[in-house]
């Protein structure tokens, strides 16, 4: 167990570094963060920082001596990078587990050996093995990047086997993947932390719905059954263990049209469909991250509401925040970024609902207020 006043090296300066660092405040810890941009989320709110690539050797020397454990807020350090952290400080998750959830293929590769489904896939590195992959996987499907992907970056859809040039051309020469379109019924995610001693808590399956690519807005407890989201919470702690994981674990997931579970990507930290946890949780996800990395016990991951999370993005839904803070029923979180470019995620809201008592569709929006759709629905609209 790290003793208080101990300091955790964070990789990475955003907002998901800045919740960790605020949970690691209370727990009596302090936070040290690497990052290269001088005024990130992280920064504002911890002991102290190194400024710089995590891709210089020097720099992460740097880093390293600073801190006693280190961990991650964000997956894309070079293998090398990994490798040098690791020999001069334990790094939690460690190396295997972001060398896995950085690429694609690897993680596909890992999923599908732990005898979980996930979209049918084949490696591209040539046209020739796009038009064939396209003849084994058919239309739909989607060609990504295999890997610094997020939010829909570096993804193009194929609706018919002659659009195979242009999309091979749109991406090359990044190493690609192709995947058969899933037909889902929703998107869901699981966040389970493990502990140094191999235990696992695991909050509640959540439902994600999309928009423009970028999650707008995570339903605390997911609307599926009481067999799904058992079934959900076994995947997620199968791959925490077969990852050999300590820290945090987020496992998104497609209920596809048929009711089947189907794996669609990991991330080794703390997620954006676990924000909700702050405010319905004893201990959220960024306090079981911290508390996994610092050999803290983890509590159960229980809440004592029902959740809505509301991501506020770009400029448009940011200019919403004096009216979100004069609404007594949100409860507001903004994470200290000057530019409100768009498709950034500036901040988020939660709004709060008695547990088992998650209204429906038409209930969210309402309680929602000045957040609402403007089409008061709240159905994915996701599909590249
Ligand atoms: P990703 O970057 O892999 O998380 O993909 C972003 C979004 O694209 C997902 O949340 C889905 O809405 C959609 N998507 C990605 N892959 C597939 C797939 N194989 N089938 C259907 N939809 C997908």
């Amino acid at each position: 167990m790290l003793p208080p006043n101990s300091t955790i090296g964070i990789v990475g300066g955003g907002q998901l570094g800045r919740m960790s660092a605020l949970a690691a405040s209370r727990l009596g810890y302090r936070c040290h963060i690497l990052t290269d941009e001088p005024d990130s989320p992280a920064i504002q709110v911890a002991a102290g920082h190194t400024l710089g690539s995590h891709d210089d050797p020097a720099v992460l020397r740097a880093f390293a001596e600073k801190v006693d454990v280190i961990t991650f807020e964000f997956e894309n350090v070079s293998a090398e990078g990994l490798d040098l952290l690791a020999s001069l400080r334990p790094v939690h998750p460690g190396p295997d587990v972001l060398r896995i959830s950085q690429d694609r293929i690897a993680e596909k590769s890992f999923v599908n050996a732990c005898d979980v489904p996930t979209a049918p896939w084949r490696a591209v590195a040539t046209l020739p093995d796009l038009q064939n992959a396209l003849a084994a996987l058919g239309v739909p499907a989607i060609l990504k990047t295999t890997r610094l992907g997020y939010d829909g970056k570096g993804q193009v859809l194929i609706r018919d086997a002659t659009d195979a040039e242009a999309a091979f051309a749109a991406l090359h020469p990044a190493s690609l993947i192709l995947e058969g379109f899933v037909d889902f019924a929703c998107e869901i995610s699981v966040i389970t932390a493990r502990g140094a001693d191999g235990a696992c808590v695991t909050f509640d399956p959540v439902e994600n719905q999309h928009r423009d690519h970028i999650l707008d807005l995570t339903l605390a407890p997911a609307r599926i059954s009481a067999a799904l989201a058992a079934q959900a919470r076994a995947i997620a702690v199968t791959l925490a263990e077969r990852i050999g994981l300590i820290g945090l674990l987020a496992v998104e997931m497609f209920v596809a049209a048929d009711g089947r579970l189907v794996v669609n990507e990991l991330a080794p930290r703390p997620h954006n469909s676990g924000h909700w946890t702050i405010d319905a949780c004893p201990a959220s996800q960024f306090e079981m991250h911290i508390r996994a990395v610092t050999g803290l016990p983890l509590p159960p991951a229980t809440r004592h509401s029902d959740a809505v999370m509301k991501n506020l993005v770009g400029a448009a839904e940011t200019a919403l925040w004096p009216q979100i803070v004069a609404s007594p029923g949100l409860i507001p979180h903004l994470y200290g970024k000057a530019e409100a470019r768009a498709g950034r995620k500036m901040g988020h809201v939660t709004r709060l609902f008695p547990y088992g008592a998650l209204p429906g569709t038409f209930g969210i929006a309402a309680a929602l207020g000045v957040l609402a759709p403007s089409d008061a629905s709240t159905e994915s609209s996701d599909h590249p």
